[in-house]
């Protein structure tokens, strides 16, 4: 992972590589102006005005998340898992499918995409309250798909985070309201897996 570092000492909302209304009907620009607009934006400022003065002051996102506690990591986590999140989607497609040695590797290790996509998405859907649903890699490329509570990241396990959906309600409940397993279903159409395959390669 390329580390994000900060700059004049301020980390920075991450840039969307696609227009607001973009991931339409799948994401509406809408939930994207509060998630991105409003709960990013607070996660940054939160930080930023941590950091001054802390032992942590002047370090890598990546690596406060991995060496911060309490309020520190809660918004630090949350800055890296919203860039992972947002960075990873593109316009909606009907016959998306993963790339790469990435496909290969979920072909290899859990039978097909189909397979792949049931257990993620049950992963998200039976997670109790608010947290992340992750795919990542270890060192040896193995794929691992697991549940984060809040702001949890798997880098903090050594793991490298390659694919995320966000299963806090305010990712979806302008949409989708209480319907989190359609909002998880449907998020399928607008994953950029070349972004994703980079990251595992
Ligand atoms: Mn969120």
């Amino acid at each position: 992972m390329k580390p994000t570092k900060p700059i004049d000492g301020k980390f920075q909302l991450v840039e969307l590589p696609y227009a607001p209304d973009a991931l339409e009907p799948v994401i509406s620009a809408n939930t994207l102006s509060f998630h991105y607009g409003k709960h990013l934006q607070t996660y940054v400022n939160n930080l930023n005005g941590l950091l001054p003065g802390s032992p942590l002051e002047g370090f890598p996102l990546e690596e406060v998340v991995c060496k911060s506690e309490g309020g520190a990591f809660n918004n630090a986590g949350q800055i890296l898992n919203h860039n992972l999140y947002f960075t990873q989607f593109a316009a909606p497609r009907s016959d998306n499918q993963p790339v790469g040695n990435l496909a290969t590797a979920i072909n290899a290790q859990f039978g097909s995409f189909d397979a792949f996509k049931e257990e993620f998405e049950k992963k998200g859907t039976t997670l109790f309250g608010s947290g992340w649903v992750w795919l990542s890699s270890d060192k040896d490329g193995k794929l691992h798909i697991t549940q984060e509570t809040n702001a949890g990241n798997p880098i903090t396990k050594g793991l490298t985070p390659l694919l995320t959906f966000d299963v806090w309600e305010h990712a979806y409940y302008l949409d989708y309201q209480n319907r989190r397993p359609a909002h998880l279903s449907a998020l399928w159409q607008i994953v950029n897996w070349e972004e994703v395959n980079n990251r595992y390669e």
